[in-house]
């Protein structure tokens, strides 16, 4: 059994064959998909789609990319969310210093916030970090306790080690999998199994044969082979323990 372990199955992207897309991913091995939330907006409509859907699990934030969307009085909405709906964590939250039109503050307004609150519910958080892996690791020393992943890792491995002392897990793409990708191959080569997560972050991030088109949760295949090539060992060694570590991080059974 596959988990996916951070996927926009939501996105309008699917909405004209959604049901088709969840069948090839479940026929190629994958049973649960984490699927993050963007924007308060969007929450509803994002519950609605992993209730209909057996695997599904949701999380539930405000994700810097659309910070335009998000006010402060969002923060106390997600809390009251949270209360109420089915949720096993809480992100996508994050730093993306990428961007020059996202303003800093304002982003670490909303992430520390849901960091908070990550911290108050007892639940992960979903981190999205982008030229900003020193201030999230930094965030996170702050607050002991704190549990989650970083998805689609794009830190050092100095800064991997480190966040992996903090008790987070480092999710993995199928950046891996691109033949000019040398670097972070060799921080996942580096990177005990018992830390790493698989995700497609679908409909982004296609890679291999896909590359440039919609990626999908069942295209995780290529990141689980990608990562057997990488470590030298059998597909059902990555896909075992990494679906360990998923179900321990979000509490599934
Ligand atoms: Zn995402």
């Amino acid at each position: 059994m596959i988990i996916d372990s951070h996927c926009h199955i939501d996105f309008e992207d699917f909405d004209s064959d959604r049901d088709q897309v969840i069948h090839n991913a479940n026929r190629a091995g994958v049973e649960k998909i984490i699927v993050p939330g963007i924007t308060a907006r969007n929450w509803q409509r994002q519950h609605d789609i992993c209730q209909q859907y057996t695997g599904l699990y949701a999380a539930f934030g405000l994700h810097p990319y659309f910070l335009e969307q998000h006010q402060q009085q969002h923060i106390d909405a997600l809390k009251q969310w949270i209360e109420q709906h089915d949720t096993i964590g809480i992100g996508e939250c994050g730093l993306d210093f990428f961007l020059p039109e996202l303003d800093k503050d304002t982003q670490q307004f909303y992430f520390y916030a849901q960091l908070e609150l990550a911290l108050e519910k007892q639940l992960p958080v979903v981190i999205h970090a982008r030229k900003a892996t020193e201030q999230v690791i930094q965030a996170i020393k702050q607050r002991p306790g704190l549990r989650g992943m970083i998805h689609s890792y794009s830190g050092s491995y100095e800064q991997a080690t480190q966040l992996i002392d903090l008790g987070f897990f480092i999710s993995l793409g199928a950046s891996i999998t691109y033949d000019n990708a040398t670097r972070i191959q060799k921080i996942a080569s580096q990177l005990p199994l018992e830390h790493l997560l698989v995700e497609t972050d679908a409909p982004d991030q296609a890679g291999g044969v896909h590359r440039g088109k919609r990626n999908e949760p069942g295209f995780i295949v290529e990141v689980v082979e990608g990562l057997a090539c990488i470590k030298g060992l059998s597909r059902e060694n990555i896909i075992q323990q990494t679906s360990l570590n998923a179900m321990t991080l979000f509490g599934l059974d």
